[in-house]
Formats: structure tokens, sequence, C-alpha cells
């Protein structure tokens, strides 16, 4: 029955992979808080044109991917693929622009209907930030810095590189767009079908194709930096020269654009070659003008999101930080789970195995990685005592039963 398999692109995280994938959100809001974000937490859906009205009619995102449905109401609803325009929905209805500026974080599962593959699945999480109401570059800065801060501290420094690119203001673009028309047009014929139809919608979405011929055809293209204002110019100047003064090694690629049609001047990716095809763990820019379009008072905007797989895939593994205190019962069972009970009441991490020999137990103990084990050999209990072992240094100790507790606490 093809129904008890998880449908395409989705994943079941089993322990293992549920406490890698809870290290990256934590050690996400434990930056975030640092830089003085708050967590926000909007629905996984939302109307389906708080998507398709914001990330762009032409965009990879709202023509192929979105999850969309109509509910029993009739309503069309779209499981959110991203989190920037739920969240500027959030602020907009909840009238947030008394508060400005404002800060936040969030994280939790996207879904996009594309095809599968490592690091690209149909339900994945992100973790993102958004830093609304702030106009100065330094915004910029801030928000990055807080995105290479995570990546340190995830232990990923030197296993990523910050590429960052200006798409500039709206008459920047607008001088773009024509410069980029006029060349792209030159190779209308050789041009993918998607793009094609980009060129008369929206040109700028050619550069970010990944179709090979298009790719060609984009190598040569005028660049961006060539059409920017003097303002524009001056803005991305000022966010170099905040990442340099904070230490903050980056790569200015002229051919970076993003997917998403809500983007203006800053825009930057942290990549990997270290996961293959899908290189891309984090990236973001500024979005002044989306909660404009919206429908919500102008309010700029800039943000960042960042894949949890493609990061818990390349953080790789960390140990489990807590060792439990194994708890072996030699007699009766019922007063071994009373003694974990009494360690667990206390803090404690307790394992407590159902059945077996010493030998088995002593197996277990070892599987579970537990740092003591109190065994409740029958002498002992008699005595209101229990068998203290030191799993790490071989050596035992009987300790009495009312100590036990004080004394684990001191030792762990
Ligand atoms: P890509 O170029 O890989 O398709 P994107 O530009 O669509 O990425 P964004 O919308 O910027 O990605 O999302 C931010 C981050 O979320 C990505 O850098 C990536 O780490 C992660 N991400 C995006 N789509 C997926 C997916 N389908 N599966 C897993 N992670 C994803
Ligand atoms: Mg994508």
């Amino acid at each position: 029955m093809s129904s008890l398999q998880p449908v395409r692109g989705t994943h079941d995280l089993l322990p293992d992979d549920a406490r890698r994938h809870r290290r990256v959100e934590e050690a996400a809001l434990a930056a975030a808080r640092r830089y003085g974000f708050g967590e926000i937490m909007t629905p996984i859906f939302e109307f389906t044109e708080v998507f398709s009205r914001t990330l762009g009619e032409t965009s990879d995102v709202v023509t192929k991917e979105m999850y969309t449905f109509a509910d029993r109401s009739g309503e069309s609803i779209t499981l959110r693929p991203e989190g920037t325009a739920g969240v500027a929905r959030a602020f907009i209805s909840g009238g947030l622009a008394q508060s400005l500026p404002l800060k936040l974080f969030y994280r939790g599962p996207m879904f996009r209907h594309e095809r599968p593959q490592k690091g690209r699945l149909r339900q994945f999480h992100q973790v993102g930030v958004e830093l609304l109401g702030v106009e100065s570059p330094l915004a910029d800065v801030e928000v990055i810095a807080l995105a290479w801060g995570l990546l340190n501290d995830l232990g990923l420094a030197d296993k990523v590189r910050l590429e960052i690119n200006t798409l500039g203001d709206a008459e920047s673009r607008a001088a773009y767009r024509n410069t980029l028309t006029a060349y792209l047009s030159e190779f209308r014929s050789s041009l993918s079908e998607d793009s094609r139809a980009r060129l008369d919608r929206n040109p700028l979405r050619v550069l970010d194709s990944k179709d090979e011929g298009d790719r060609r055809i984009v190598e040569n293209a005028p660049l961006m930096t060539e059409s920017l204002t003097p303002s524009a110019r001056e803005f991305f100047d000022a966010v170099t020269a905040g990442l340099t003064r904070l230490d903050i090694p980056y790569t200015h690629n002229t051919r970076l654009v993003r997917g998403l049609d809500y983007y203006c001047h800053t825009a930057f990716e942290f990549t990997t070659t270290a996961l293959g095809a899908q290189g891309t763990v984090l990236a973001g820019g500024r979005y002044d003008e989306l909660i404009a379009q919206m429908g919500g008072p102008r309010t700029p905007g800039i943000g960042w999101a960042a894949g949890v797989e493609r990061l818990s895939m390349l953080a790789g593994d960390v140990a489990d930080q807590t060792r439990p205190v194994a708890v072996i019962p030699m007699g009766d069972p019922l007063a071994a789970m009373a003694v974990a009970e009494r360690l667990r009441r206390a803090g404690l991490a307790a394992d407590l195995g159902y059945s077996g020999n010493m030998k088995k137990r002593m197996a277990r103990a070892n599987k579970v990685n537990a740092r003591f084990a109190v065994i409740l050999g029958e002498d002992e209990a008699a005595r209101g005592a229990a068998t203290l072992r030191d799993l790490d240094g071989g050596t035992q100790d009987e300790i009495p039963l009312a100590a036990l507790e004080d004394h684990l606490r001191r030792l762990l």
C-alpha cells in the first residue's frame, strides 16, 4: 500500500536526525537572541495570494512548486513555501507598524513541490530572520553578521563562503531591465521556453535560470553593477565596508540574483561545495517594497533563511551532551524504578533497562553512553545503599541511597 510510505520528498526524523536538526535550530535561536531578535510563529498555511502576489508570478516557487488546495469552504490555501511573506502578512494584519524597528526570528517546516534530491525536499525546514523598519545599510550588515555568527557557532566557518551582490534600487533596475532585455532579445530563439516567457514579464528572472543553454547566454549578459544609480552604488559600498570592518569575508558575485521577486539592493548567499548540487545553505536580501506591495505601510526590510537539513548535513554529528545514569536492578525491579524516579525528579537523566542479566544490562548502559551505573544488589539494598560505578574510570563505591542524588549531582 503506497500510503504506508512517506510522501515523496518528505522524511521522518528519528531521534539521531532530530537531535542534529534541533541543534541547528537551537543554535540559530541562540544566535538570533544575541542580536536582539525575538521569535515569531506564523501559521504554516496562508491564503494563496499571500505568496502568489509577493514571490513573483514568474518565480519557480509560484509557477511550479506551491502546495495549493481549496479547503472545505472553498478558500484557496497554500502551505508556506518560505517564511518572509507570512511574516510580512503578520506585520500588516497585526498592525505592528507602531513597534518598529522589529527584529524577528522564525523556524519551522516549509513546503515546495520540487524534484526530490539530496538536500532538496518537499517538506524541509528553515530558520530565518527579518529586520523590519531600518532603511540604513547597517541593518544589512547586522543580519549578515548574525548569519556569519550562526555558521561559526556550528563550526562551519571554513566550509562556507559569502557571496554578495546588489540588485540596486527601482531606478537602477528599470535601467538594467532595458539593457538586459536588449541583450537577451538577440538570443530569444535560443532561450528555453520558460525564459522566453520571463523575458517579456520579468527579464531579471532569466539570470536565475537553471537551464544549461540559458546559463551560457547569461554568462555574457551585461551586469547590474553597470546600471546602478550613484545612490544604489553608495548603499552597496556601505554594506561591503561594514562587512570588512567586522572582519566578515565575502566575495562580490556580480551574477548573483535571488529567486524571489521582492528583493532590492543587497542579495547574498552562503554557499558550500560540500553538498554537491545543493550548495546554498543560507540566503537572503533586502525587500523594501514588499510590505507596501502587499497593501501595508511602506516598511523597509531585510532578512535571510537557511535550510536546516542542509546545515545539519554540513555540521555533522555531535554526541548527545547529557549522559544518563544507568540504574541496574539485581533484585526487585520496582525498587530500581523507584531509584530511577528519584534521580529523574532531581533533574538527572536515568536509564532503566526492562529485562536481562547483569551482562546484558551493562551492555545497555554502554549503548546509552551512561556516565555512571547504580547497581542495586540485594546485600547493599539491605543496608539501604547501592554500588555506584564510574563507567569511564572503572572505580566503584558504596553510597547510601539517601545521599545518591546529591552525590551524583556533584559528580556530573
Ligand atoms: P535553491 O537554489 O537551492 O533552490 P532557493 O533559492 O529556492 O534555493 P530560498 O528560497 O532562498 O532557496 O531558501 C533558503 C534556503 O532554504 C536555501 O538556501 C536552502 O538551504 C533551503 N531550501 C530551499 N529549498 C529547499 C528544499 N526544497 N529542500 C531543502 N532545503 C531547501
Ligand atoms: Mg529553489
